[in-house]
């Protein structure tokens, strides 16, 4: 730390990403992004927007909006589009979040909550999931505080069903509550349904996972028109041209190929079921998931050491140290190609 670094920040501790290593070419099962290349539309649109980058972007994403609401069936005002769904929950938290009202996230949740809480000092408390890492929808009923709920959670894959959700929105009514749906494509229930009814609703959303951009940094939030104005004043205050002309164009062009991006959501929960029940039947514990990763636990062998044996062979997963996760370790899915070396892999390694 140098001695300029404001002492307002001096004791954040960041986000760790996973890893990205450039030296080696592994298969890359740890950050949960997705196997299938960007649909032929996006590079396309990508190389003639290139043309025009001397010019500013659209800080307003007009195109991607009205393609966004015409999908979601929303109105464009209850949209806006962020540099990843990370830059949305920040902006959430700034806006939606203070001493008044302090957030309130599961203990075994996204990594980054505990961070953009530090980061913009706001209180919060961990909720403890119950010992088989579901969530008790009973302890944020009525909880006063804002509320942010990864549905599907991360790294358990667990879902709550809909009506659970919308209790917990419903009996909260003097808090905005948000809920992160990175996963949502892989099996989950969307709560976009619910925003007609509810105005302290923010949905989170991002085209990291189901639509192949984790690298273009395209996410979104739906809700009423007024969250999402308050959510603009914070943009504009930060970064009106949040959104890159590269990363529009993407999104708009994916988006004109959704379908594509929706059959290969259904292969992932394809290979994820064969996978879920090849781990199984070598005796690992797999949570039942509706993401496009499967968190496993083998009574054979001890998550780090896993994690360690696979990537020598050169196969990457997600290792977390944390006391109830490190028996675990958090395994993208992949191509049925991908998941079936790792299953002969993972033979190798509990026979030898
Ligand atoms: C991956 C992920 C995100 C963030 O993704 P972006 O790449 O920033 O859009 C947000 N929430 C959860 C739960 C995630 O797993």
């Amino acid at each position: 730390m140098s001695r300029f670094f404001s002492a307002r920040y001096a004791d954040l501790t960041p986000y760790t990403p996973g890893e990205q290593p450039q030296n080696r070419a592994y298969i890359k099962l740890n950050t949960n992004e997705s196997p299938f290349p960007p649909s032929p539309g996006v590079a396309e649109a990508v190389e003639t927007e290139s043309r025009r980058l001397a010019l500013y972007s659209d800080p307003e994403c007009v195109k991607l909006r009205a393609k966004m609401a015409e999908i979601y069936r929303l109105d464009p005002d209850q949209i806006v589009m962020t540099n990843g769904s990370d830059e949305v929950l920040n902006f959430a938290f700034m806006a939606f979040a203070d001493e008044a009202h302090p957030l309130a996230f599961a203990d075994i949740t996204y990594g980054f909550y505990p961070v953009f809480a530090q980061l913009n000092r706001i209180p919060f408390t961990e909720i403890p999931l119950k010992s088989d890492f579901s969530l008790d929808p009973a302890d944020y009923i009525g909880i006063h505080k804002t509320v942010v709920l990864a549905n599907p959670n991360a790294p358990t894959g667990l879902a709550l069903p809909l009506s659970e959700v919308e209790q917990i929105v419903k009996s909260n009514p003097d808090n905005v509550v948000i809920v992160d749906e990175a996963y949502v494509d892989f099996g989950g229930e969307s709560a976009v349904t619910l925003l007609d009814r509810y105005e302290n609703l923010l949905v989170v959303g991002t085209f990291s996972k189901s639509r192949s951009m984790a690298g273009a940094r395209l996410g979104f939030g739906f809700g009423s028109k007024k969250l999402i104005a308050d959510l603009n004043t914070l943009r504009y205050s930060t970064n009106p041209y949040n959104i890159n002309r590269l990363t529009d164009a993407a999104g708009q062009a994916a988006l004109a190929e959704n379908d594509y991006y929706m059959t290969n959501c259904r292969t992932i929960i394809e290979n994820r079921a064969w996978t879920t029940e090849q781990l199984r039947s070598l005796g690992f514990r797999v949570l039942d998931s509706k993401t496009n990763f499967v968190f496993a636990e083998s009574p054979q062998i001890d998550g780090g050491a896993l994690y360690g044996k696979l990537k020598e062979k050169g196969i990457l997963v997600r290792h977390f140290d944390k006391e109830r996760l490190k028996s675990f370790n958090r395994i993208t899915i992949g191509t049925k190609e991908q998941m079936q070396t790792l299953i002969e892999t993972i033979k190798e390694i509990l026979g030898g």
